[in-house]
């Protein structure tokens, strides 16, 4: 039995023992193709020589300095880069090690900007159901899964709650696309009103809903919307792209396919590919400004944000991704894998939708078509079919969602953006004999 305390405190997880391109392999010598990108992390694949080399580069040279004495010249240099390639306007950048690390210092960032504004009474959070925002205690409450929260509930914030974007269950039969969105966006203004708009701090939401419902892209004009309503409130919009975002759905950040600006953009994941843990928050220059003009003291922080290895990393992962041009390639791949998800799971009896954006889909099982109705989530058909797939040799990302009897279980995938259309095809292949 292992001394590290696992997820699953009942199994050991499989021994990584190496990992090439879109494979990982274990310590028994089988490959897998790697089509989740572990949580949709893995963007250039593994081992990339460009990251490699400028890992090894700043090994070299400075491993760790404590961002209370420096800066460093890998963290200038990614900062710079994220700013001048960030929704306008966005150019001021916060180091974090991971994803719910950056959520929490978004919400923190966003507290304490009304705060020095002069407007301590705004002291609560409003986001959508089915939804996850991260494991820490302020991530969690923010995040709408119940099963995950419900041991903790006690000790977590209060958040008001609004409904998903979430068409192929939200959207009733005869309703317009346009009306379910203004729809959701009513119920967006009840819950602001609700609270007292002068209350809220800032509305959280993933522009494409990655690990709970499995690639939901929104409505067209629903963030327009959320826009909308936030900045007639003065509430903060705070995009978690986490999961979404630095390329996976085809461009560099997912909420530039809203043509919205948010005010705060918690990035992980993909920013270091894998090769080191990283993520930060993007944010509007004005709300810096605030808090530097006021105490001049963001009141937050940890050891290893900026850590130089991880910042020379990312940095390198965002070279090759510009250099390589691979934003076009995720969408054509990502066209591609659509199209095969069409071609092989259009008419299969237990895929209710198949969707998504770039190389980030997803498809929703369920027991009957017509009626939607999910399978017993006794039965744990994601779990299952995760098994098989690795058996098959093949890593995806499923998800239970009948947890809370809402939405059926689904399958993530994720590859990396260097997948071929011939890897694309035995991705899919794998898959359709897992389920
Ligand atoms: N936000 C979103 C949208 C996520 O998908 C995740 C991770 N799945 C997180 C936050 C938390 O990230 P991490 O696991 O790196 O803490």
């Amino acid at each position: 039995m292992s001394h590290i305390i696992h997820r699953s405190l009942q199994s050991t997880p499989l021994t990584a023992v190496g990992a090439r391109g879109i494979h990982i392999m274990d310590a028994q010598g089988k490959a897998y193709i790697d089509a989740s990108g572990g949580a949709a992390v893995s963007c250039l694949g593994h081992a990339h020589p460009d990251v490699l080399a400028a890992m090894h580069a700043q090994t070299d040279k400075l491993a760790y300095a404590h961002t209370s004495f420096f800066t460093s010249e890998a963290s200038e240099e990614l900062a710079s880069h994220l700013a001048a390639h960030a929704p306008r306007g966005m150019d001021k950048v916060y180091f974090t090690s991971g994803g719910s690390e950056s959520v929490e210092a978004a919400l923190k960032l966003a507290r304490q900007y009304f705060v020095e504004i002069g407007q301590p009474e705004r002291t609560l959070f409003v986001a959508r159901g089915q939804s996850y925002h991260g494991n820490t205690l302020g991530a969690l409450a923010v995040g709408g899964n119940e099963w995950r929260r419900r041991q903790f509930a006690p000790l977590l914030m209060d958040v008001g709650r609004v409904s998903p974007c979430y068409e192929y269950r939200g959207r009733q039969d005869g309703e317009s696309q346009d009306a379910y969105t203004q729809r959701l966006l009513q119920e967006l203004d009840a819950k602001f009103q609700e609270i007292g708009p002068q209350r809220v701090i800032a509305f959280v939401a993933e522009p494409v809903v990655g690990a709970t419902l499995g690639a939901v892209p929104p409505t067209p004009g629903y963030f327009k919307g959320v826009r909308e309503l936030c900045d007639r409130y003065g509430i903060l919009f705070i995009a978690d792209e986490v999961m979404c975002g630095m390329g996976r759905t085809g461009t560099l950040h997912a909420v530039e396919q809203e043509g919205v600006v948010p005010d705060l953009m918690t990035i992980a994941k993909g920013l270091g590919g894998g090769y080191q843990p990283i993520g930060a928050v993007l944010v509007r220059a004005e709300i810096i400004e605030a808090i530097r003009q006021g105490s001049g003291l963001f009141q937050h922080g940890h050891t290893y944000i900026g850590h130089p290895m991880a910042t020379a990393a990312a940095l390198a992962v965002q070279k090759v991704i510009q250099r390589d041009q691979l934003m076009p390639q995720v969408r054509s791949r990502g066209a591609y894998l659509m199209r095969a998800l069409q071609a092989k799971f259009g008419q299969h009896p237990h895929v209710g939708d198949i969707r998504g954006r770039g190389l980030f889909c997803g498809i929703e099982l369920v027991r009957d078509r017509a009626s939607k109705a999910t399978f017993d989530p006794e039965l744990k058909l994601h779990a299952r079919i995760k098994a098989q797939a690795l058996a098959n040799g093949l890593l995806v990302y499923p998800m239970g969602g009948t947890v809370d009897g809402r939405h059926g279980d689904h399958v993530l995938l994720a590859p990396p953006f260097i997948v071929s259309e011939a890897d694309v095809d035995q991705i899919v292949n794998r898959l359709a004999t897992s389920i």
